[in-house]
């Protein structure tokens, strides 16, 4: 039993929060980091004889996520209740979709190293979330804050299509990616606006059926999706090594330990009682306001991708990097209007800018060096008034001051020396200085070239264009 191979299988839930300035069904405020209970309203404190009303917004953007991941769009919906008790969930029910959600049969593609892979998604449905509850670190209780009562959520629920930790990571990514470049949720999952459960069970390798499942919660950001996914299918794996079986539970991940722990049995669908809810109408979307919503789409991350392969001859590896958020790949193409050179630009953002930006902790958003900028310092490269090594140097102080490059090269006395006259007598006096070396290179230990090379650029402060030197070095020590 120990030599059999297992494998994993994974499914996501993902909720996500809608941008819209108003709640789903009524019309307070969604912004974040209000005082308690400000955003509050009869509506969303669930008061009776109230009844809620459901925001454009929210179909709108749902209808975008629904298009943007090849889903079915259902021409008629309803709204559900799930009946359950928690003190955050003023009206004893929470509004979602149940069995006619808005969307379903969607896919999005993702891209591990070289292998590309569809998962599926089984539905898209509209939700409201809950408050939250905030615990008293001294005293014995825990307040209640209803601001984000009622916020816009999307649950986008896939199908159990994914078979590694990072294939699951790859996946929200992607995830993510459309739901930014769409503009509709911040996903940010440490604040909690993208959030994740993950359903995992093994099962022998080359089995068709599935293995037990439990369901991880706690999982605040991408790392810890991961990790969590790992070490639950090293738990359920060892147990059926050993001749146990999965009980199918949910399990909260705890990052302090690196463990799940048990939090309660698995709770069924007909634990909370669906049923349509009686205050809202039927939802119908005519493929007229399909139609509109799509027209409106913007290039989405797969297509940016791939327009930036083929109009700008990158490599896949360079083109997913850059167009791994809209906001960076807007920067790539603003580099590429003031200097059309699309490898040498992608180079210096995906080496130079984002190592300095991930360095920082900031996002392309707040780079201190503006597309223009950066562009300029290639041109200054390109147009040999500066040397690659020098080019560093100023990239570092345009991160510190923001300062454009020119003025940098200009105020530093950067310039590179293309002088012929003068490069020629530093060479001289560089190759008097040591004969021995010059002997040496002579009688064939031409390595010592980067020795000089050295010695020339030690000199002029690097600044000597090292074409201009290399070729007046070698004739000099191949003449005489
Ligand atoms: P629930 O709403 O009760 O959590 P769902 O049927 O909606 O249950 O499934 C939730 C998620 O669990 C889906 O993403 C699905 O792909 C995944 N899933 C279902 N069965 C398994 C399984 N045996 N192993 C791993 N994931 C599973
Ligand atoms: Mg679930
Ligand atoms: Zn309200």
């Amino acid at each position: 039993m120990s030599s059999m191979e297992f494998e994993p299988v994974i499914g996501l839930e993902v909720h996500a929060q809608l941008k819209t300035k108003t709640k789903i069904f009524c019309s307070c405020s969604t912004k974040f980091g209000a005082p308690p209970n400000t955003h509050t309203c009869p509506v969303c404190l669930g008061m009776p004889g109230v009844l809620p009303v459901l925001n454009k917004k929210v179909v709108e953007y749902t209808l975008a996520m629904a298009l943007a991941t090849h889903c079915r769009v259902a021409g008629e919906s309803r709204f559900a209740r799930k009946n359950y008790f928690y003190p955050d969930l003023p009206k004893g029910y929470q509004i979602s979709q149940y069995e006619l959600p808005l969307s379903h049969h969607g896919y999005v593609e993702i891209q591990l190293n070289d292998h590309k892979k569809r998962i599926g998604i089984t539905r898209i449905h509209m939700e409201e979330d809950a408050g939250k509850l905030i615990h008293d670190t001294v005293r014995p209780y825990s307040r209640v804050d209803f601001n984000r009562t009622g916020v816009p959520l999307i649950e986008i629920v896939s199908e159990p299509d994914i078979r590694s930790p990072e294939e699951a990571g790859a996946y929200l990514r992607q995830l993510r990616a459309i739901l930014r470049y769409l503009d509709i949720c911040d996903g940010n999952m440490e604040e909690g606006s993208f959030r994740c459960d993950a359903n995992v069970s093994v099962r022998p390798k080359g089995s068709d059926a599935f293995g037990t499942r439990t369901e991880l919660k706690n999982l605040n950001s991408f790392k810890h999706v991961e990790k969590a996914l790992q070490f639950e299918i090293r738990r359920q794996t060892e147990r059926i090594a050993d001749g146990g079986e999965v009980v199918q539970e949910t399990r909260l991940w705890d990052p302090d330990k690196n463990q799940t722990t048990s939090m309660r049995g698995k709770e069924e669908a007909h634990d909370y009682r669906y049923f349509p809810d009686p205050d809202l109408l039927p939802l119908v979307i005519d493929d007229e306001w399909i139609a509109s919503v799509k027209e409106k789409l913007p290039e989405l991350p797969d297509q940016k991708k791939h327009r930036f392969q083929v109009e700008y001859d990158l490599p896949s590896y360079d083109a997913e990097v850059l167009t791994s958020s809209r906001e960076l790949a807007d920067y790539f193409e603003a580099c590429i209007k003031d200097f059309n050179q699309p490898k040498p630009v992608s180079n210096w953002i995906m080496g130079s800018l984002l190592g300095y930006l991930n360095a920082q902790g900031i996002t392309i958003e707040a780079s201190p060096i503006a597309p223009r900028d950066l562009a300029g310092l290639l041109k200054l490269m390109d147009e040999g008034l500066i040397s690659g090594k020098i080019a560093k140097t100023v990239f570092e102080e345009m991160a510190k001051t923001g300062k454009p490059p020119k003025q940098i090269v200009e105020e530093k006395g950067l310039v590179q020396v293309s002088d012929e006259s003068l490069i020629d007598e530093v060479v001289a006096r560089v190759l008097s200085d040591h004969p021995e070396e010059a002997d040496a290179y002579r009688n064939g230990k031409t390595k010592l070239l980067g020795f000089f090379v050295g010695q020339i650029m030690k000199a002029t402060q690097g600044k000597a264009n090292p074409q201009t030197v290399n070729q007046i070095l070698r004739g000099k020590l191949e003449s005489d």
